[in-house]
Order: C-alpha cells, then structure tokens, then sequence
C-alpha cells in the first residue's frame, strides 16, 4: 500500500519554474538548465523503479516515497534527512537509494567510492552504500525521538537503469547485494517475515505513518539566492501554456494570449504558484499584480482568490501565505 506517492519534488518544480522565467541570455541560465537535467533525470530513475516495486505483496509492504525527516544531531542541532523510499512491514524497515546512472559502476571497497565509466571516461561518486547506512542510522535516531523502538532495518542502493554494469574490487568476491538492479527488488522482498517477530516487537505501520506524513518536510531551496538571480530578473506576466511566451491578457473574463491568440481561464495558477516557487511563500496583493502584470486591483484579488482554492492561503494583515508543501506533496 502506499502511504506517501512520489510526486514532482518541490525542488525540480522550483528550478522549472526557474527555467520559464529567466531569460534564456541570463549569466546563470545554463547552469539552472544543467541543474534541471540533473534534478529530472534522478526523477526518472525512481519513476523507473516504481514499476518494479508494484510487484511486491500490497498486504506486507507500506510503501513512503521522497521522505524528509528532522532529527537532532549530536550538537543538538535539527538536521534533515531523506529517503528516496522506504518500505515498512510490521518486522522490518527496508531503504533504497535510488540512482539512475548509465555505463559501468565500479565500487571501490579500498577507498570506499564509486567511479562511474561512460565512454573511458571516469567519474567518481561517493560511496552510495555509505550513503544509505547514513540513512538507516539517521532513521534510528529519529524513531527514539519518538519513543519507538528501533526496528531490523535492510538497505539497499537501487541502480535504476538496467543497462549499467556493476564491478567491483577491494571487497567481497561479488558485488555486496546491498547494491541492486531495480529488476531484483521483486525477488528480495516476497518473503513474509511476521511469524518469525513477536507481536510486542512488532511495527505499529499506522503509528509510523502518521508520524511520517506529520514530520515530512519537503526541501526547498532559496533558489534565487543559489544561482545568483534578482528577483528583478525574472520575466514578468502570466505565461502562455501552448506557446510559453509571457503574454497573455485578461479579456472578458479569460487570458488571451498576444503571440498565438490561445485562451486560458486559469492561466494566473500557475504564474502565482511560479511566484511562491521563486520569489516568497508570502505575498501582498499588490506583488502579485506586478507579478502578472495585471492592471486592476480588484482583478488581481479575484486570482489570489481562486489561486487560494487550488492551494489554501492563510491571510494576516495584509500578507497571504501559502503553505509550501501544498505546492507539492512531495
Ligand atoms: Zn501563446
């Protein structure tokens, strides 16, 4: 069953949104592109290994995917971490790191790295596995945080692409089986592990879900910040969606967009979501109509209005805010 699906992550909608309002001349534009194809490519990977995980029994495994979770670090400070997906039973806990690489990937047990080969050319990753032992121990923590106790845990890194091609050296004879093709998932977890677990020590999975879908805390990047991008540089205007040019018109009572003559109801959803993306989860009335350029104020309360009933907005004073993780569940 799933618990938590896997939906575009805040982060990728923030860069592409990014991506339709930064001019394509902009200093950091090939970086936010080369970024993007790297975000959405690790996106497709985990997709791809969805297919695999409908396969196993949907009565025995709970299925989170892109969980983030805060726990308190040996300085006492909150740090996050995050699980590509995780899988509960009532005995176990199961986590995959998923990686969507292509080529031949060698772990080097030695130095504990992985080097990725394509075409003779060389690559090195940190050690996944590593990776991934981080996360069952970051799980630990943050399950005594809540008074659960700690549960068997398995992980595994998940190579989503079939293609690649996995060697290694400096370690077992064979490559570790925490390191799997998504094509063996159906095969490592059909067993049924109830009846060798006590009931006492068994997962409460609704306990555990609540308190994942509570604690879950998407991440969001201040983006602008990152790439060193003015809000002033943003191209401003509500976006058309059949020819991507910023300039549709609000004409009895529709968008109609000057380039290609295409007509939209709900065009200004999007253009607000792209400014809460980019710009500030909140927002004054009059940001917003500089931001569509729209040119009457009570038009413009009419969009935040109908905005707020795709994502709901809490008003104070005269500040709307909107919850970033209804952008996306993610
Ligand atoms: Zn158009």
């Amino acid at each position: 069953m799933i618990f938590k699906k896997r939906t575009s992550p805040l982060y990728l909608l923030q860069l592409q949104a990014l991506l339709r309002r930064l001019p394509n001349t902009h200093l950091a534009y090939p970086k936010v592109e080369y970024e993007h194809a790297k975000q959405m490519k690790g996106h497709r990977g985990e997709e791809a290994v969805e297919y695999y995980l409908s396969f196993l029994p949907k009565d025995t495994y709970s299925v989170f995917h892109n969980v983030r979770l805060p726990y308190m670090n040996s300085f006492n400070k909150v740090n996050y971490f995050q699980i590509d997906t995780l899988l509960a039973t009532k005995a176990e806990l199961i986590l995959l790191e998923i990686k969507n690489v292509s080529g031949t990937l060698h772990v080097d047990y030695e130095h504990n790295q992985m080097v990725r080969t394509v075409n003779d050319v060389e690559e090195g990753f940190p050690n996944a596995l590593l990776q991934v032992k981080l996360q069952e121990r970051q799980l630990r923590t943050w399950l005594v945080q809540y008074e659960l106790q700690p549960r068997p845990m398995r992980s595994y890194v998940v190579i989503s692409k079939p293609s690649t091609i996995l060697r290694s050296t400096g370690g077992p004879d064979t490559v570790t089986p925490s390191l799997i093709h998504a094509a063996q998932i159906p095969y490592l977890f059909t067993d049924e592990p109830l009846s060798a677990s006590e009931p006492s020590q068994l997962i409460d999975i609704k306990q555990l879900q609540q308190l994942i879908l509570s604690d879950h805390r998407p991440f969001y990047k201040d983006i602008l910040k990152y790439f060193n991008v003015s809000p002033q540089d943003l191209v401003t205007g509500v976006v058309c969606k059949e020819c991507e040019t910023p300039s549709m018109k609000w004409w009895w009572g529709r968008w109609r967009c000057q380039a290609c003559d295409a007509h939209d109801r709900q065009a200004h959803i999007q253009s607000i979501k792209e400014y809460v993306l980019l710009v500030n989860s909140s927002f004054t009335s009059a940001e917003i109509r500089a931001f569509l350029r729209s040119e009457n104020r009570q038009q413009t309360h009419r969009f935040i209005k109908s905005f707020s009933r795709h994502y709901p907005l809490d008003l104070s004073g005269r500040l709307y805010h909107c919850s970033l993780s209804q952008l996306s569940d993610s």
